[in-house]
């Protein structure tokens, strides 16, 4: 793999660089209504964050600056806890292979597992629309419940609102998890080096595909699963075979193309994918390209980005497939130092080309 970062030839880096002059500056909101983009996990998210959130909650010295899925806090005994929130506000809220009761308690405890942290305990709130019907409710509870039990966790405190008929889309969930990180964990991207190596723990694109189709809105029949799981054990069994390991984040929203750019963002270091590389059921590929669609931005529920010291790659690839949520982990690329805070791809056909931020939300309401 090392050859792919010595494929970007000297001219494009040249070109790479102006463009990233242009990126480097600072995200600026130029809307003044909030539009769906601002929800899409990419580059409009990083700029209301930017713009509204973090200046506000900063200022407070409420919010560190590190842009992890938790914030770490270090307790009096030396104990660190992480802190994650999520809403999950997805359409239709059943899918194949899962509700929004089994992504509002994976989502947010895989935040939690991309700090290396363990859960300790779960809150939902749940914001109801008049006229839901008390069994749907019910069935997402339940599997809720189901999926908190299998991770170990339990939802200890919660809130109930309901707003009246028109003022929601039936039913908004928000989860919280608490965790302890064991000692010695650092997962962050100023530890990522030069020579790392970037892995997938699976195939990409499945949740965002399955949920699009289940919308039932396109001609397209499809036998896709959303990977909707909790990756908490896959991550324990990773971090015992590499313990070097870098950095991890979940490719959510944005998919794979936002989380890379994330951490070259966050790095200042360039991360090169090889296209043939990427793990992409043939369904999902020809879904999307159905939709014009690009895999590597789509939502994924249970799977993840590693990026691992070189020596321990080939121990941390065995680990992950011995699982059954990472039997199809591949290396996907490797982190470059030129030209800085890039994702570049090396296509199928060998030449070179940028992976930007998600720009715009092609498929709102995902998660
Ligand atoms: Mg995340």
């Amino acid at each position: 793999m090392t050859e792919l970062g010595e494929q970007v030839s000297s001219r494009e880096a040249a070109i790479f660089e102006r463009i990233e002059a242009f990126r480097r500056r600072k995200p600026r909101l130029l809307d003044d209504m909030v539009t769906l983009a601002h929800g899409a996990g990419g580059k409009s998210s990083a700029a209301l964050l930017d713009a509204v959130f973090l200046p506000a909650f900063t200022a407070a010295g409420a919010l560190p600056s590190r842009r992890d899925d938790a914030a770490e806090l270090v307790l009096g005994s030396g104990e660190r806890l992480a802190v994650s929130t999520d809403s999950f506000v997805v359409q239709p809220r059943r899918f194949p292979g899962g509700s929004i009761g089994h992504l509002a308690v994976h989502g947010t405890l895989n935040d939690l597992a991309m700090v290396g942290a363990r859960p300790l305990a779960l809150s939902a709130a749940f914001v109801l629309e008049e006229g839901l019907a008390i069994e749907e409710l019910r069935a997402v509870v339940a599997d809720m419940a189901e999926a908190a039990a299998r991770c170990g966790v339990a939802v200890v405190t919660g809130d109930t609102k309901v707003v009246g008929h028109g003022a929601a889309d039936g039913l908004y969930v928000t989860t919280t998890g608490i965790g302890s990180i064991p000692p010695g964990r650092e997962l962050r991207a100023e530890r990522v080096r030069e020579g790392d190596v970037m892995l997938c723990s699976g195939t990409i694109g499945d949740h965002g595909t399955a949920v699009l189709l289940a919308r039932g809105e396109l001609a397209i029949e499809a036998d896709v699963s959303s990977d909707t799981a909790y990756v908490g054990e896959l991550v324990e069994a990773l971090l015992a075979a590499a313990p070097a390991t870098r950095w991890l984040r979940d490719a959510t929203r944005g998919g794979v193309a936002t989380v890379c750019n994330e951490l070259a963002r966050d790095s200042g270091l360039t991360v090169v994918l090889d296209e043939r590389a990427l793990p992409i059921r043939p369904e999902v590929a020809g879904a999307c390209e159905l939709l014009g669609i690009d895999p590597l931005y789509v939502a994924n529920e249970g799977k993840f980005v590693a990026v691992v010291a070189p020596g321990e790659a080939e121990a941390a690839l065995e680990a992950l497939r011995a699982h059954p949520l990472g039997e199809q982990a591949v290396a996907i690329g490797e982190v470059r130092a030129e030209p800085p805070g890039l994702v570049v791809l090396v296509t199928l056909l060998g030449g070179t080309r940028i992976v930007d931020m998600l720009v715009g939300d092609p498929l709102p309401r995902i998660c």
